[in-house]
């Protein structure tokens, strides 16, 4: 490493408490985070309001079935989305089986592989085979060009992801899917309170769907809502959530329950009320890591194109794997300190059962897919975590890059042991 530039990475995190190589975690020292700091620690909104809706509901006593808060919370995600309908479910992969049955599709469904795992499951749940398409390596959502080519007279549908909350071109597909006669869902669990050329997340396609998920950006502790401008359906996704009931006694086809309850949506409407509080955090957070991560050799932020709103609940960076350390060596270097950063979507859903023995050629036709999942880091961020600690996890960094060959020694010595 050249001289000139290691004091002064050493200096940048003098007050990080660590300024000598020794000092890091995995050399013996002390993590830098007594608490693990995690990706998607839940965003916690105003208690006060939470506890005042749980209070009103516990005197009313509807706990479930359709309740007044559930129909708020429906109608605020219609007015912030700007979508006609909204179904609230119980969890996203709920939401999206529940879609894909309503859609009707069955055969094969084109969809990511850099997803995370409940996309594919709820084709694979019905019996529907997911057909692997690779990503675009610039924004990491499926690439159009090779949807076209994964389709077959088999083919009843594509589910498009919107990964980090990026819009998984829209457009395209929606042109795509009109010219073959195709079903067209959104995962968009990353994506609520994001916009696509001006327009809300939500307005695609046939349906899309958000998940509550307690670590995601809005949550409902567990939950989900599947959005769309399609009436019809979004009766018939009413109608399936309650296990096919249309009246007291009449049953008309097959449904499950998928119903949120009414405390998820309490949380969820006390969640919305801070929603801007916690954009707004998440974006210090995201210009705190790329002030102090710019620069750094072999580093790179996912970078979100300008003039769209982006609730920018992960910090993604792509590490070059001939950059001073790799991607799983920060990781472990970080885990030790007590930055819990998570390689989402390592290593792929082919790489996962039941799909790597069902296709186990996949990974040769997802080349920027197994790129990818080699690169990408998620860093902590969230209303749990302040920018000093930012600072303090990018000083950490910056110090292992003065001395990469040292590092990488002491973890290999670390697994022999
Ligand atoms: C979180 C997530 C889901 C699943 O949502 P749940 O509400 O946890 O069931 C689906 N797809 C993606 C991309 C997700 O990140």
């Amino acid at each position: 490493m050249s001289s000139g530039l290691v004091p002064s990475l050493k200096q940048s995190c003098g007050s990080a408490g660590k300024s000598a190589i020794n000092d890091l975690a995995i050399f013996g020292g002390t993590p830098a985070f007594p608490q693990p700091l995690h990706v998607g620690r839940p965003n916690i909104g105003n208690r006060a309001e939470l506890a005042r809706r749980i209070e009103d509901i516990l005197d009313s006593a509807w706990l479930t079935n359709n309740g007044p808060y559930v129909q708020e919370f429906e109608r605020r995600i219609c007015e912030l989305t700007g979508v006609a309908h909204c179904v609230c479910v119980c969890n996203g992969t709920v939401g999206l089986e529940l879609a894909i049955r309503a859609l009707g599709l069955k055969g094969e469904v084109i969809v990511p592989s850099f997803t995370f795992v409940a996309t594919p499951h709820a084709l694979q749940w019905q019996q529907i085979q997911p057909v692997f398409c690779d990503v675009d390596p610039i924004t990491h959502t499926i690439d159009p060009d090779c949807v076209e080519k994964l389709i077959t007279p088999c083919t009843t549908g594509i589910v498009g992801v919107h990964l980090w909350g990026r819009a998984a071109a829209p457009d395209r597909l929606a042109d795509i899917a009109k010219r073959h006669g195709l079903k067209l869902l959104f995962d968009a669990a990353h994506a609520f309170a994001c916009t696509y050329r001006g327009t809300g997340i939500g307005n695609f396609g046939d349906a899309e769907v958000f998940s509550f998920h307690a670590t995601k950006f809005v949550n409902c502790f567990e939950g989900g809502a599947i959005v769309t401008n399609n009436a019809e359906l979004a009766q018939r996704l009413r109608t399936m959530r309650n296990f096919g009931f249309v009246g007291y006694d009449r049953v008309d086809y097959i449904g499950t329950n998928g119903k949120m309850p009414e405390v998820s949506a309490a949380m969820g409407l006390t969640s919305l009320d801070s929603l801007d509080d916690f954009v707004a955090h998440n974006q210090r957070n995201h210009d705190a890591y790329a002030r102090h991560l710019d620069k750094l050799p072999g580093f790179q932020m996912y970078a979100f194109p300008e003039g769209d709103k982006f609730n920018l609940q992960y910090v993604i960076v792509e590490i070059d794997p001939a950059a001073a350390l790799t991607r799983d060596e920060v990781l472990e270097l970080l885990h030790a300190e007590n930055v819990l950063a998570r390689r989402y979507f390592y290593p792929g859903c082919h790489r996962m059962e039941p799909y790597r023995s069902l296709y186990p050629s996949a990974s040769q036709f997802l080349p920027h897919t197994e790129a990818l999942s080699q690169r990408v880091l998620s860093l902590p961020t969230g209303t749990a975590v302040s920018e000093e600690d930012i600072r303090r996890i990018a000083g950490l960094i910056r110090l292992a890059w003065s001395e990469p060959e040292l590092v990488r020694t002491r973890l290999a010595s670390r697994k022999k042991a």
